[in-house]
């Protein structure tokens, strides 16, 4: 894709995702690779609603910022991702409200925080590691990415949003949103006799789909 589309594009998903209440005022945060090995990131202070294609923060391949306004201050989230995940094409933090709610629930597992409801969050998320809470910009956000050694495609950052890599924007747009989704489910279902997948279900699922999972 070339810059230009892959700015559109960028700039695009962001919208969609702002207007129907994924992220809201000037949260989240979103890059993606370039085809030249460089990075496209959205601006600090931005709203996903009214990104602009022309004033993206562009990096070139050696991370130098090459033009555009400067990035958001929790790049170094994005550039852990893309150090530890050789597949990473792109990565979006959202500020999503029924993943927040559910990373404050006491009984949240830190090594795999969404509930197994739905074979897509396990296709597209693989295991979600619940990351403590950090004050916001803190760049150990990103130590604690990268102590995850690039097993995980997907964290939650408690009391605070999601942050999920994926192959390209399109990809980590799409298994942000199941994330979200997924914590909406359990919210919905918490205290109910909901039958949840069971663990042969979800093994089905993670070998007919070849799910990083164990790591
Ligand atoms: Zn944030």
């Amino acid at each position: 894709m070339t810059d230009t589309a892959l700015r559109e594009h960028m700039c695009l998903l962001a919208k969609s995702l702002f207007d129907r209440g994924l992220t809201h005022g000037s949260t989240g945060n979103i890059s993606a690779r370039t085809e030249d090995g460089g990075l496209l990131v959205s601006p600090t202070g931005t709203s996903f609603g009214r990104l602009d294609p022309a004033r993206l923060s562009r990096f070139d391949a050696s991370g130098v910022p090459v033009s555009g306004d400067p990035p958001t201050k929790e790049m170094p989230l994005h550039t852990a991702f893309y150090d530890t995940r050789s597949t990473a094409g792109a990565v979006v933090h959202l500020h999503a409200c029924h993943s927040v709610a559910l990373s404050m629930m006491p009984d949240a597992d830190a090594d795999d925080f969404l509930p197994a409801l739905t074979p897509y969050a396990i296709m597209q998320l693989g295991r979600v590691k619940l990351l403590p809470f950090f004050l916001p910009g803190d760049p150990a956000m990103g130590g604690a990415v990268r102590g995850l050694a690039g097993k995980r495609s997907a964290v939650m950052l408690a009391n605070h949003g999601p942050v999920v890599a994926g192959k390209d924007i399109e990809a980590a747009c799409n298994a942000v949103e199941e994330l979200e989704n997924t914590a909406r489910l359990a919210l919905l279902t918490r205290g109910t006799a909901a039958r949840g997948l069971t663990d042969a279900q979800v093994r089905s699922v993670v070998t007919t789909f070849d799910v990083e999972w164990d790591t």
